[in-house]
Formats: structure tokens, sequence, C-alpha cells
């Protein structure tokens, strides 16, 4: 069958590659001059080096983008440490591990800076949490996640120093904005994937850089199985005839014909490309629904070692102007022969996104040196700032159920992309798993 896939990001990598493995001919469009998407990394010749825009952290369930990696031969640059550190303003750490010994303490209420009454409260309230997370009432996708706290009297202690930020880790978005049932639903489906892995629920990172774990090894693939891949071609629509997808449209005018289409652009590029397909009205309409989140990173190359204690860190109280700090050293084994790089993120970062990169810098280094103590008279040597207005999406209250299945009305055609309907929401998951389904469309529609 020939195929095309129009997207070159995680989405539309994955199809591309799982359908040439079921044995197709494949024709990839990417509308900018490279492939990968949301996740790319960017060589900055300033500092020799080629940092990412923006970390990129996995969770143990992610099961597609495992299997993706696998087929591309990347796995083995994944790894998961079992562990992160929150840090205290002044320097104090503590080091939280997600399963054993320190998940149970945490689990009982103890985290950093909840003391006394709070601590029961908090594990009167992880208890109620737990029980909405596995009964799912419906309730909870008519409130945000900020309200599900108050009903279930989680105390702003337990809040700052673990849940606001998981919300915020999890749905990219802040707790006023976010619908409850996001996170609820992705809490249920880690722990479900917990259960059938028989592992506790864990995070891990990359040991290189996005373009070789993501980009090159599909590159390798596409050309040893003969994939056609073409950048800069930008799709204008997908063409149907008598109910079946004939094909595509580039904006030249070209027109590439294929038997199956799967359509992998992100949610704010979709509007336009579906007219001639019955029900587009009601992806358009969801689509608008499922509106731009922005991530602030900063890659910080420094004169000096800041201190970091692991190869994460969270900073307790740092919401909006520095969150979380990532050491490329450990992540990478990088020789700091030159400069120490630590790289930087900012989630629903609204304020951040309008300001200067100077201000952005400035206010950053303020917070490192409130809570790395070593960092007091650190000198920036290069400080590269990135700005990602359409990051992830934010799904708010009563948008549950509004993103659109992979399976279209025409035949032979599917939508793809971390937006459409998975498991997960905006993730490097939810793109790689809407790339199984929607490949598994177009197959069993053959
Ligand atoms: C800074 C940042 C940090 C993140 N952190 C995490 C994280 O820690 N963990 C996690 O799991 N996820 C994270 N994400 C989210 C994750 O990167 C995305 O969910 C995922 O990469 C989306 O993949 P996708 O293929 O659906 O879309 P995209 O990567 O956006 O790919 C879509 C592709 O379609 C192309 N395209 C658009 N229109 C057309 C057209 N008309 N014709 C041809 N091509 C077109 C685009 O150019 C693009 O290459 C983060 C995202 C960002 C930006």
């Amino acid at each position: 069958m020939d195929c095309v896939v129009v997207g070159g990001g995680l989405a539309g990598l994955a199809s591309a590659v799982w359908l040439t493995e079921a044995g197709h001919r494949v024709t990839l469009l990417e509308r900018r001059g490279s492939l990968g998407g949301r996740t790319i990394s960017m060589p900055l010749a300033a500092v020799d080096d080629v940092p990412d825009n923006g970390q990129h952290v996995f969770a143990s369930g992610y099961r597609d983008l495992m299997r993706y990696l696998d087929s591309v031969g990347t796995r083995g640059h994944v790894e998961f440490p079992g562990h992160m550190t929150v840090r205290e303003p002044g320097g104090a750490t503590r080091t939280q591990a997600f399963g054993g010994v320190t998940g149970l303490r945490t689990a009982f209420g103890d985290l950093p800076g909840v003391t006394g009454f709070d601590r029961v409260r908090t594990m009167l309230a992880q208890g109620r949490l737990v029980r909405h997370v596995l009964a799912r009432p419906a309730w909870l996708d008519e409130v945000t996640a900020d309200e599900w706290f108050r009903r279930i009297k989680m105390p702003q202690s337990a809040r700052d120093a673990l849940w606001d930020g998981i919300v915020i880790g999890l749905t990219g978005d802040k707790t006023e904005i976010s619908s409850a049932r996001v996170p609820a639903d992705l809490l249920r489906t880690g722990i479900r994937r917990a259960i059938e892995q028989r592992t506790a629920v864990s995070i891990g990172y990359p040991t290189v850089d996005l373009d070789t774990l993501f980009v090159d090894g599909a590159e390798k693939f596409f050309a040893n199985h003969g994939v056609e891949g073409r950048n800069r071609a930008v799709v204008a629509s997908v063409d149907v005839a008598d109910g079946a997808v004939t094909g595509v449209t580039l904006t030249d005018g070209e027109h590439v014909a294929a038997a199956a289409v799967i359509c992998a652009v992100p949610v704010w590029n979709i509007t336009g490309l579906l007219d001639n397909v019955p029900g587009h009205e009601a992806i358009y309409a969801a689509a608008k629904q499922l509106t731009p989140v922005p991530i602030v990173s900063v890659n910080l190359y420094l004169d000096r070692d800041i201190g970091m204690v692991d190869w994460g860190e969270i900073l307790y109280g740092g919401e909006g102007v520095l969150e979380q700090v990532w050491d490329r050293q450990r992540m990478h084994g990088r020789d700091p022969k030159d400069n120490y790089f630590y790289s930087t993120t900012v989630s629903a970062a609204y304020d951040l996104v309008g300001m200067s990169n100077d201000e952005i810098v400035d206010m950053q280094m303020t917070m490192l040196r409130r809570y790395f103590p070593d960092t007091a008279d650190a000198r920036v040597v290069h400080a590269h700032v990135v700005r990602m207005p359409k990051s992830t999406f934010a799904q708010r209250p009563g948008s549950a159920g509004i993103r659109p299945d992979q399976r279209t009305a025409v035949h032979g055609l599917a939508l793809a992309g971390d937006w459409t309907r998975t498991d997960w929401t905006t993730t490097m998951e939810g793109a790689a798993q809407s790339a199984a389904r929607a490949v598994d469309v177009v197959l069993s529609d053959r």
C-alpha cells in the first residue's frame, strides 16, 4: 500500500516507521526543514554544544514510546534513576524516590515543609484523592485541579511540596486552569501500568540530545527501508473521493497519491486540512478548545559547578520563575572542561514567555543563588533562552471526551498526534500511542 504520513514529529515518525515495518511504502511529508517536531536539538555555535528545545522527561509507563525507540535502535539512551530531589531556598535538599520507603513516607504525608497536623490532613486527603482517581466520579471534569484539591482538603503545604508540581508536571498547565479529570486519569494510567509492569512509577531522562534519541535513528531506518522523507513539504489538504482517502495536496498544488494517510500535525495546525472530510467540523471545534500552553527553558552555561545532588531538582516555591533544574553533566556524562551546563524549565510559563531574554536569565540566576549557595559568584558563560509558546495544550473543565479518535469517517484516513484521544495527555507517549492506534486503523481499513 502507498501511504502518506503528514508531519515529522514523534507521532509522524512512529507512524512512518511502523507502517514500514508492516510492509508498506511510506512517504513522510514535513513542513519544516528538519524532522522532530517539538522534540528537537538546537546546535549552539557559541559553546560548541547541542542543547535541546526543552528537557523531556519519561514516565515508566511510556510503552509505545519505548517501542518506537526499539524500532529505531535508541532505547539504550534512556535511564530511569528512580529518584529526584526537592530543594528548598538556602539549599536544603530531600531526595524523593518513587517507591520503597520514601514512597511510603510520602503516602503518610511526610513531605518537605509539611509539619504537625498537616501531615495527618495530607495523609487523609491523599486517601480521598486515590479513591477519586480509581472511582472517576463524573464531576471531576466539571472542576479544576485547584478546586479538586480544595474539595479533598489537601493542605496548602502539601500542595506546595508536591501536588501542584505533580499537576503541572502531568498536565503541563496550572492547577487553576486544568480540568481535575486530566491529572486524575493520568495517575490512574500510571498506577495501572505500574501494576501491569510490576514496577514502581518512576521517571527518567534521555542520556543523549533529542535529535540523537528520536531523529537520527529514524533517518537511518528510513534510508535502510526506502522511506521517502520530504522536508519543506507543506500539506494544504487531505483529498477524499467516494468516502475513501486518495492522497494529499501540497501548498504548491502537487497531489501526492496514497491509499492510506495518517495526518499527524499538531492541534493548532489541523484546521483547514480536513475540509473534505465528513465530520471535520467536530474535529475543528475540539481543536479550538485545546488551547496552547507555553514552556520556557533556559540552557545555562556557567563557569562553575552549582552543587546539584541529583540529575533533576525541583525548586520548592519556584513556581512561575524556575521550577526545575537539570544537570547535564550527570545526565549526559558531559565533560565540564569549558563550562557547566544546566538546563531549566518553567511550565505553563504564561508570564515568562513575553519577557526579554535578559530579564528571564536575571530572574533565573537570582533564584539559583537563593537555592544553590555555591552559585553566589557564578558567572554566566552563555545563556540560551528557548520560548515554546505552543508546547502543550490545555484541557479545561468540560473538555473530557472532546479529543477526537484516530479513526475518521474516511476509509484509509487516520489522525495522530498528542492531541488525539489516548490514555495520556500532551506527552511524547500520547504522540507515540496515537501513532500505534492510527497505524492499526489504516491497516484494518485495507
Ligand atoms: C519544551 C517542551 C517540553 C516538553 N516536555 C515533555 C516531557 O517532559 N515529557 C513528555 O512526555 N512530553 C513533553 N513535551 C510534549 C511533547 O514534546 C509533545 O507532546 C510531542 O512531542 C508531540 O508530538 P507530535 O508528533 O504529536 O507533534 P509535533 O512534535 O508538534 O509534530 C507535528 C509535526 O507536524 C508538522 N506539520 C504541521 N503542519 C504541517 C503541514 N501542513 N504539512 C506538513 N507538516 C506539518 C510540524 O512541523 C511538526 O513537525 C514537551 C514539549 C515541549 C515543547
